[in-house]
């Protein structure tokens, strides 16, 4: 059987050292502060946000939460986040998406400060991904380099095959892995002959939103296989993209669901807020 890389050990190990950072912070007068903003009641933006609260707790961030009603209109957001913006108890300002369908998510994105986005969403910020002169983590695919570090496995020089584009996972983390000297595949949705393709990967990253998408036939004996996704089967179980049961056998290393990426995207998010205070408070 595989090695299990149990996100939620690896997190908390990350949660403690924020929280070690925050309390030295704390004695010498400094505290940590992070806005979370909702805007309507799509429970599971409601569950992710009271997660989100519960590491803030746990990491010793002070979290200020702005729960506005569904009719809120662009305007109204705009206001709030230019007030935060200029809030020196808040070093991020973190929105959480969708938004109601008249807000666009992109001009929301542009009014964060950069040195407060700490969900890596502004263009400054991706472009600083892209170039590696990183500020600000993408918070999912760099809580999977954490995971990968925290179980030995180097990517240098390995086959890296990511499936999926969007551009807070799949395009972030194929970036993340070629920083590690990985030889990185991108695939989607029109690849074609996609297992052909994943049967070559070293390390396979499955980001693609399809419960048991990933099949046996698809990953090669021994390889990693990290588990992005977040579905529910067929009873309204929690499941990733990963078929475990028929893949778990072969691989050498694999993130269940839950318990592997989730709990490390969270993590991640402790950390850039406290790289945000330290670039707001310790110059
Ligand atoms: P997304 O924006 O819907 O992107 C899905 C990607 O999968 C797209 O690039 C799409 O290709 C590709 N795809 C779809 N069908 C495919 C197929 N048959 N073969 C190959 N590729 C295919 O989703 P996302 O936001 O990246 O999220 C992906 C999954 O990760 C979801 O389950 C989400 O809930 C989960 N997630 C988890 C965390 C966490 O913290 N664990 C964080 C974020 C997301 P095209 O580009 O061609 O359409």
């Amino acid at each position: 059987m595989p090695t299990l890389m149990d996100g939620k050990a690896v997190s908390a190990k990350v949660r403690q050292s924020v929280l070690l950072e925050t309390e030295r912070l704390r004695e010498n007068g400094i505290v940590v502060g992070i806005a979370v903003i909702i805007v309507g009641e799509n429970p599971a933006s409601q569950i992710y946000v009271r997660n989100k609260h519960r590491a803030c707790e746990s990491c010793g961030i002070e979290s200020f939460s702005y729960e506005l009603p569904e009719e809120t209109t662009e305007q109204e957001l705009l206001e709030l986040i230019e007030k935060l913006n200029y809030d020196d108890r808040v070093d991020g300002i973190l929105v959480q998406l969708p938004l109601p369908k008249q807000i666009d998510e992109k001009k929301i994105i542009l009014a964060i400060r950069t040195d407060k986005d700490v969900d890596a969403f502004h263009p400054e910020n991706v472009g600083r991904i892209v170039s590696g002169d990183y500020r600000f983590l993408p918070c999912t695919p760099a809580g999977v380099m954490t995971i990968l570090d925290e179980y030995g496995i180097d990517p240098e020089g390995k086959h890296a095959v990511v499936i999926g584009r969007s551009n807070i996972v799949g395009k972030p983390q194929a970036l993340l892995l070629l920083h590690k000297n990985a030889t990185v595949t991108v695939c989607h949705s029109k690849t074609a002959d996609l297992a052909e393709i994943t049967r070559r990967a070293d390390i396979l990253v499955s980001a693609v939103g399809k419960a048991k998408f990933v099949k046996a036939n698809m990953v090669k004996p021994g390889a990693v296989v990290v588990d992005v996704g977040m579905n529910r089967d067929e009873k309204g179980k929690l499941c990733g993209d990963v078929d475990f049961d028929e893949v778990a056998p072969i691989a050498g290393f694999i993130t269940p669901v839950p318990g592997g990426v989730g709990p490390m995207t969270i993590a991640t998010l402790m950390q850039n807020t406290l790289t945000a205070a330290k670039l707001h408070k310790c110059k």
